[in-house]
């Protein structure tokens, strides 16, 4: 338990949530959260979803400016972190002040990968992380416009899906097989690409973008093998890195992202890295991972504001996730990315499926696309943290709630 300032590096979902569980944890010290871009921390997952249509900022917010005064937190906006000195426990900021803390946390999220390809620094070349990338894509996007994204992951998808439907051509460029090849089954993609493809998305899968071309604003992309295929907007949604460096040139050990044991510390036992910026052993797989997740960034905040107002324990919460994509919703609960085992139930042609997915004969989690109450379930089931085996599911015929009954 400490009782001398936490300073938050970050104010995304994991710094905001930190902060505001600290206080809910009856922590009494000075808090300050220190956040490099502009306005109020706010939630990233509708700028590739409903925000398009709303364009409503405000219903982003976490809270409003009076929470922050309520609850005595010093929010800085606008404040970048330039680095840490670890021997004087201070922060340093862009002006060169220095702010002090007794324990650091660092969550300070990831950055769009750029392409190493020609052209990406034409004028109508855009990406998507932030609220003020959400507001240029309104401010630019009209319908009928030709829209190239290069990359098919979640936020790829979902631009895609509400750009369509918008009115825009969108053609989506996949170097993998498969779209979402790193984060979900076959199964589920080929479901997307269907559905995708039905609402009048094209897209390439195997298939590198080498160039943007256009003189001042992008005209197209041209692929490897040398077909053009024109845009007046094009996308990059390849993926992103982690904000480590301040961590890394801090002597923080790092491994795609901030390292952090179990109790979400870094090898300095006064710093914490949680959220997309860190990296750390799964308890139920052993593998190490940095997931980009709003469960995984409000869950490790909780954890980390716990242990600094004197309740710690291992951070150990099942993963879960959500992607809306061409008005359906896929829900991930458990990390299924490595299963060698997939088990398909439900209806594709009335947009129901569930995947089961086991990993050495071993239940890891599901997918689900309008079973919601399958995701609900298998949630609970991992929460158990129970073994199950392929053949505990196929004695209760999968069905979720006689394999829990099994549980208790
Ligand atoms: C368009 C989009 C859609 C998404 N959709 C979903 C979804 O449907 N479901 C889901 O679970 N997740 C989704 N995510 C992912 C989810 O938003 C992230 O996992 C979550 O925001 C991670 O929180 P974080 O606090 O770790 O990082 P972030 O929210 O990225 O916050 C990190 C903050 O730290 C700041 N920062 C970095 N370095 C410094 C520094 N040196 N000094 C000061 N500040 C710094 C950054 O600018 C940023 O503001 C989506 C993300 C995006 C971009």
């Amino acid at each position: 338990m400490i009782d001398g300032p936490v300073v938050i590096v970050g104010t995304g979902q994991a710094g905001f949530q930190t902060a505001a569980s600290l206080r809910l944890e009856g922590f009494g010290g000075k808090i300050s959260m220190l956040g490099d871009e502009p306005g109020l921390p706010y939630q990233r997952p509708p700028l590739s979803k409903a925000f398009f249509r709303e364009g409503n900022a405000e219903r982003l917010l976490f809270r409003n400016r009076d929470f922050f005064e309520k609850n005595n937190i010093n929010f800085r906006e606008r404040c970048p972190v330039r680095a840490i000195d670890r021997q004087k426990k201070q922060v340093v900021l862009d002006d060169a002040a220095t702010m002090p803390y007794q324990h650091l946390v660092l969550a300070t999220g990831t950055r769009n990968r750029n392409l190493p390809i020609g052209g990406t620094d034409l004028k109508n070349v855009m990406a998507l992380r932030t609220l003020e990338d959400a507001n240029r894509i309104r401010e630019t996007a009209r319908a009928g416009q030709r829209v190239v994204m290069i990359g098919g992951g979640f936020i790829g998808l979902e631009l895609a899906g509400v750009l369509n439907e918008f009115g825009c051509q969108v053609t989506v460029i996949e170097a993998e097989s498969r779209p979402m090849a790193r984060s979900v089954s076959e199964r589920i993609s080929s479901y997307f690409v269907e559905l995708h493809s039905r609402n009048g998305i094209a897209i390439h899968c195997n298939s590198m973008v080498s160039r943007i071309f256009g003189n001042d604003r992008a005209e197209g992309v041209e692929l490897a093998d040398g077909r053009e295929i024109g845009a007046d907007l094009v996308f990059i949604c390849a993926g992103v890195v982690p904000n480590s460096e301040i961590g890394s040139e801090a002597g923080l050990e790092t491994s795609n992202g901030i390292l952090v044991d179990e109790m979400l510390l870094t090898n300095d036992p006064d710093i914490s890295a949680i959220g997309d910026c860190a990296s750390f052993v799964h308890r139920g797989s052993g593998r190490l991972v940095r997931l980009e997740s709003v469960q995984n960034a409000a869950d490790q905040a909780k954890c980390v504001a716990k242990r600094l107002a004197g309740d710690p324990s291992p951070y150990d919460a099942v993963p879960w996730f959500w992607s809306d994509q061409g008005g359906k919703k896929l829900q991930i609960a458990g990390l299924t990315g490595h299963a060698g085992q997939l088990i398909c139930r439900g209806d594709e042609e009335n947009d129901k499926l569930t995947v089961f997915a086991f990993e050495n004969d071993r239940f890891v989690g599901v997918e689900t696309v309008g079973m919601a109450a399958n995701y609900v379930v298998a949630r609970k089931i991992l929460e158990t943290g129970r073994d199950l085996t392929l053949s505990d599911f196929e004695n209760s015929d999968f069905d979720l709630r006689e394999v829990l009954k099994k549980t208790g």
